[in-house]
């Protein structure tokens, strides 16, 4: 019997969706509603049959309206893919923040629905959102199970060793300070690939992943279990990002209010849209755009790529260190699958720690390949991510224990 699952992921002013077919894990549609609540709302629907994409436009002024409308498209005459709603089985949410609430995924409840809302000033941008898709698909799916799958729960096995800062205990202890690491759905899917890829246990293996997109963050993986990873109380630590500096001294963060009379909105903007690879380059957020001004002698751009590579280079040696060895790094999301470039750039001058790639090898994009040289102790993985997925299956699983 068929079961399909409608995977949401509400952002402040998007909602993106697919529509799986559990029986097997086929994608039946996928698509994304941009600019809610903005004028001039476009709904762009693909179904996986090779016919041309849908594109909506139309103005909706909430989640709720622009979730009505996801719906309609699914079961529309012309483009639909299923016949009515009663063919959604269960609903998986995509929810950014869970803090220290949980370590996996969950069947919606109120209390669940309220600790979401507690994590609201720890994820202000995101956890709104979120809870906005939810309570929109709640109301129009009324009967069937909703799932929460969150970023942060890969990451709760952390230690207190690797997720205290050296702050205070007592903000800890009030306002939950710590670092909590994000793309936690990402890390565990390429995790779980790159164990079948070693053809080991996965108890017995040690890995690095890489998840190297607009957002960027590394994790530290020992026999399946998150020892550490370079986000933290929020998604600004860490690694050099799109729009995002990642570490800096936390000195700059008052300079710079003193200095450009920044108030805290205004710089919470800043350090998130106006700084990383955008503001070092000065010519894009999108390393396609910084590659090849690089390449083509701009000096910020070839800059940016050295200080962006740096840093990952930074992360690598210190999670070989954290796990005391490495069977393999893995490359995942939009960069890391695709930028061959800055692949080998970071991959570069590393065969002191066991790490050599094969050049002729890497130049591969957006599919599963080791792409070391033979010799390498350390094997060096491609492998595109598949969050939607892990949440298509989180709640096939969880709705089958929980029917409603
Ligand atoms: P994501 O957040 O995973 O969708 O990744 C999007 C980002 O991946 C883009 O903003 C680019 O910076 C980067 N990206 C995608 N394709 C390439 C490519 N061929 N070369 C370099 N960067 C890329």
């Amino acid at each position: 019997m068929s079961f399909n699952v409608l995977v949401v992921n509400c952002g402040s002013s998007s909602i993106k969706y697919q529509v799986f077919d559990m029986t097997d894990e086929r994608v039946l549609a996928q698509g994304l509603v941009d600019r809610v609540g903005i004028l001039g709302t476009v709904l762009t629907h693909k179904r996986n049959n090779g016919t041309d994409d849908v594109v909506i436009v139309k103005d909706l002024p909430d989640h709720t309206v622009g979730m009505k409308l996801v719906l309609e498209t699914l079961i529309h005459a012309e483009y639909g893919v299923i016949k009515d709603l009663s063919e959604i089985n269960a609903v998986g949410h995509r929810v950014v923040h869970g803090a220290d609430y949980f370590s996996r995924s969950v069947l919606i409840t109120d209390e669940v629905k309220q600790a979401i809302r507690d994590c609201f000033n720890i994820a202000p941008l995101h956890n709104p959102p979120n809870l906005m898709g939810i309570e929109a698909c709640q109301a129009l799916m009324p009967n069937v199970p909703h799932v929460a799958v969150f970023d942060t729960a890969f990451h709760q096995t952390m230690k207190p060793a690797n997720y205290m800062y050296a702050l205070p205990y007592e903000v800890y202890e009030k306002y939950k300070i710590r670092r909590y690491g994000f793309h936690g759905t990402s890390h565990y899917y390429v995790t779980q690939r790159a164990a079948a890829m070693l053809n080991k246990p996965l108890k017995d293996t040690k890995i690095i992943t890489l998840h190297l997109g607009n957002g960027a963050s590394a994790a530290a993986v020992n026999g399946g279990s998150v020892v550490d990873t370079s986000m933290g109380y929020t998604p600004l630590e860490g690694l050099v990002m799109g729009t995002r500096c990642g570490n800096i001294d936390p000195y700059i963060v008052i300079f710079l209010m003193e200095k450009l009379n920044m108030g805290s909105t205004e710089i919470n903007s800043y350090l998130n849209n106006k700084t990383g690879a955008l503001g070092l380059s000065g010519v894009s957020n999108d390393f396609r755009d910084i590659s090849e001004a690089a390449e083509g002698g701009n000096p910020r751009a070839q800059l940016t790529l050295q200080v962006y590579v740096n840093r990952v280079k930074g992360y690598i040696g210190t999670y070989i260190a954290a796990l005391n060895g490495c069977d393999c790094i893995v490359f995942t999301a939009g960069l890391g699958e695709n930028a061959v470039n800055i692949r080998e750039m970071i991959c570069e001058n590393m065969d002191y720690l066991g790490i050599k790639i094969d050049k002729d090898k890497n130049k591969v994009r957006g599919r599963e390949v080791d792409v070391a040289a033979d010799d390498s102790k350390v094997r060096i993985f491609v492998i595109p991510t598949n969050e939607e997925l892990v949440i298509a299956r989180d709640t096939y699983d969880i709705a089958n224990v929980n029917p409603v």
